[in-house]
């Protein structure tokens, strides 16, 4: 009976949509919460077409014939997917969902039926990994004795599908995913439709790599399935609901707690990806004596939780976004004035997932939950064109969707963000049309920003450190630079650790103390994500470590552990530091540290320093690499450990073209035999990269 009436909601919920839409009213918040309680599951998960793991049976209960996969760790793939859903659905009346490669089985792809498609789109993790949730179903299907249902040949025969790839050049194992995933499914006999796209973040390039590739796809698509093109209207997917009898004081409300059980403060873990850990900050402080740079030591205190972590790990962190981006959007959005509204939000169809807990507020949808800071997606732009305030803009609109080089010539140097870019285009004037559906469909969700865990686990256990370079960019014609939204957050955060009551770095604001006073103002969500980035497990093995500016990070935990372990008498290796900086005075990070850490190694620690703005010439961290080529070549001969962190785009690339040419002097070998030497260690883990 539940069911039933859930259905007479979402009915209603269209046809007053529609009617508000049809009528130019605002399209939100016209249903007057008159069935609160089909509301207050509280999940963000609105799956009701069950819980299969079966993809087959998933489709076909919820008359779906296009199944989007994603494979996504920061967000991105997933927001691809979303948008192909859209696409589909709009321009081809496709029945698309979307579906997390985690929560399904595929023993049984061979049974997919021909008449319907299946889409990949598969980011590429660190060196050529699977993402998270892609790892079971990329082992299945690049394993060695992949087994299907039916035991045909070839198995996937029946398989019609589409592939995308994001990845980065600066990587050696550029778009793997994607690659081998498509390798791996044409092997078996499925038939891809399109080009296999591949996007490229090195280049900065991804959005329009991805723009670039659906439209031939989609022509092949259209004509392969027999689809016929319509005009794409917009149809939202989710239902706004105005919860009039609730406000943000009733204690089902959500303020911006990530799960019911930080609603109900019965939190008790497991901390994971999907549940973050609120851990309180027990140390902060500045880095750098630099006017205008700041870097951030952070320790966060996860003894109160079953969380754990290896040295080397990664720690995430949960941001909030800055008041005054906050405060922009609603207003923009002539939303100021309801912020503190209380709304649900309801999936219109059984696939789709409402992104955050509700029910919920504007104030604390837009806070917590979207990526409101982050650059302007050009589809997005097409999208918002429709609900422009009048037909000047909205023609303006269209030709900054459809025009790639008219879009980068008007947004390429502002770092603009949604709202931003909004007011730019409409020269101040509020966008009242928009459906909030279209917001939640069009921003990517709230990512957590991953850090390398900078202490050593058999030091610190239960105390996890982090060093951060606060994010700001100066812009050419703006007063304010761009400020990165989680490092400033955490700056606050720090500033308030360390007894500022209010604190407002750069002028900006944030609600540190969390909803409902959380967080306390120095409480941090994190949760841990494991990686593949470690020491040997013999400590007297050498270690080579490159690690110019935040780069150090992992390796201030890589030397304190083995400081730690020098002391309790263990034989520890040689272990050479690679770091670099701008100058000595200034941006040293934890320079009397190390001091300590020489102490307790001896001789068997030394630390390389490049001082790039000291000397006549610029000298990086490579340059000195060159200079110790000989004894980095012994120590690889031996077995050396081999790590690079930090920049991936410059830094990473020079330090492996130059151990490449140090190997073919020192080895009096050709280059070319060099750079194979090079590519086994990589894939022997002698080296190691851990880059962003
Ligand atoms: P964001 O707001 O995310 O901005 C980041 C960048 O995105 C900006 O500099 C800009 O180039 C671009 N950008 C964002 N918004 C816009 C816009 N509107 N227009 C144009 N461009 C825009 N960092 C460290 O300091 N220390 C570490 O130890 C560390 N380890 C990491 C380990 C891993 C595995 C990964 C993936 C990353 C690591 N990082 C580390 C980077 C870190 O995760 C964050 O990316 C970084 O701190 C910036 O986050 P932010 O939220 O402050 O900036």
């Amino acid at each position: 009976a539940e069911l039933d009436t859930l259905d007479i909601v979402v009915l209603g919920v269209i046809l007053c949509g529609t009617l508000a839409y049809l009528t130019k009213g605002k399209f939100w918040g016209v249903v007057k919460d008159p069935y609160a309680s089909s509301f207050q599951n509280g999940t963000a998960n609105a799956n009701r077409a069950g819980r299969t793991r079966n993809i087959v049976e998933k489709m076909e209960e919820s008359g779906k014939n296009c199944v989007i996969f994603y494979g996504s760790q920061t967000g991105t793939a997933e927001d691809y997917a979303s948008r192909l859903a859209k696409e589909g659905k709009s321009r081809f009346g496709l029945e698309t969902m979307v579906a997390d490669l985690e929560e399904y089985d595929f023993d049984n792809l061979d049974t997919f039926p021909s008449d319907k498609v299946a889409m990949f789109v598969l980011a590429t993790y660190g060196e050529g990994e699977p993402t998270d949730n892609a790892v079971e179903f990329y082992e299945f299907l690049t394993g060695e004795d992949v087994a299907f249902s039916e035991g045909n040949d070839p198995a996937l025969e029946n398989l019609n599908y589409v592939a995308f790839g994001l990845g980065n050049n600066t990587y050696e194992h550029y778009n793997s995913m994607v690659r081998n995933v498509d390798k791996a499914l044409t092997k078996l006999g499925a038939h891809r439709i399109g080009d296999a796209g591949e996007g490229d973040d090195g280049a900065g390039t991804m959005e329009e790599d991805f723009l670039a590739w659906k439209d031939p796809m989609w022509a092949a698509l259209a004509s392969k399935m027999g689809l016929e093109e319509r005009e794409a209207v917009y149809e939202p997917i989710f239902g706004i609901v105005d919860r009039e009898g609730l406000t943000p004081e009733s204690p089902e409300v959500y303020l911006g707690e990530l799960n019911k059980m930080q609603l109900e403060g019965t939190n008790k873990g497991p901390f994971n990806a999907h549940n973050p850990y609120i851990a309180p900050i027990s140390e902060s402080r500045e880095l750098f004596s630099a006017k205008d740079r700041n870097c951030l030591h952070l320790d966060v205190d996860i003894s109160g939780s079953n969380l754990s972590y290896q040295t080397g790990d990664h720690i995430a962190v949960w941001p909030t976004n800055p008041g005054a981006e906050v405060d922009r959007f609603l207003d923009l959005l002539e939303l100021a004035e309801k912020r503190n509204n209380v709304i649900s939000v309801k999936a219109l169809e059984p696939t789709a997932k409402v992104p955050f807990p509700t029910p919920t507020t504007y104030d604390a949808i837009v806070r917590y939950h979207l990526e409101i800071c982050a650059p302007v997606s050009r589809q997005f732009v097409s999208t918002l064109a429709a609900f422009a305030p009048s037909e000047e803009i909205k023609a303006e609109m269209t030709r900054l969707g459809n025009d790639k080089d008219y879009f980068h010539e008007k947004t390429g140097p502002h770092f603009y963000n949604i709202a931003r870019f909004l007011s730019a285009v409409s020269k101040g004037e509020k966008w009242t049309k928009i459906p909030f559906s279209a917001i939640i469909e069009g921003l990517t969700k709230l990512q957590p920003r991953y850090y390398s865990i900078s202490s050593s686990s058999i030091v610190q256990p239960k105390k996890i450190s982090i060093t951060a370079v606060v994010e700001s960019q100066t812009i050419p014609g703006r007063g304010d630079p761009f400020r990165g939204v989680a490092t400033n957050y955490l700056f606050a955060l720090k500033q308030k650790q360390n007894g500022d009551e209010n604190p407002t770095p750069f002028g900006q604001t944030y609600e540190i103390t969390g909803p409902r006073n959380k967080y306390d103002g120095i409480h941090v969500p994190v949760h841990v994500r494991h990686s593949n980035f470690k020491l040997p497990s013999d400590p007297a093995k050498p270690i080579i470590m490159i690690g110019p500016g935040t780069g150090v990070a992992p390796f201030r935990g890589f030397i304190q552990e083995r400081a730690k372990q020098a002391k309790d008498g263990v034989n520890v290796g040689r272990t050479l530091l690679f770091f670099g900086c701008r100058k000595s005075t200034e941006d040293f990070m934890y320079k009397s540290e190390w001091e300590e850490y020489q102490e307790a190694l001896g001789d068997k620690f030394e630390m390389i320093t490049a001082f790039s703005r000291e000397g006549p010439k610029k000298v990086y961290v490579q340059h000195r690499l060159k200079e110790r080529a000989k004894e980095v070549n012994e120590l690889l001969l031996q077995k050396a450990s081999f790590y690079v962190c930090g920049d991936a785009a410059n830094m990473a690339r020079e330090v492996n073209a130059v151990l490449v040419q140090l190997i073919a002097e020192g080895r009096g070998v050709t280059e070319q035999k060099a750079e194979e030497v090079v590519k086994m260690m990589r894939s022997t883990n002698q080296y190691q990269e851990d880059v962003w």
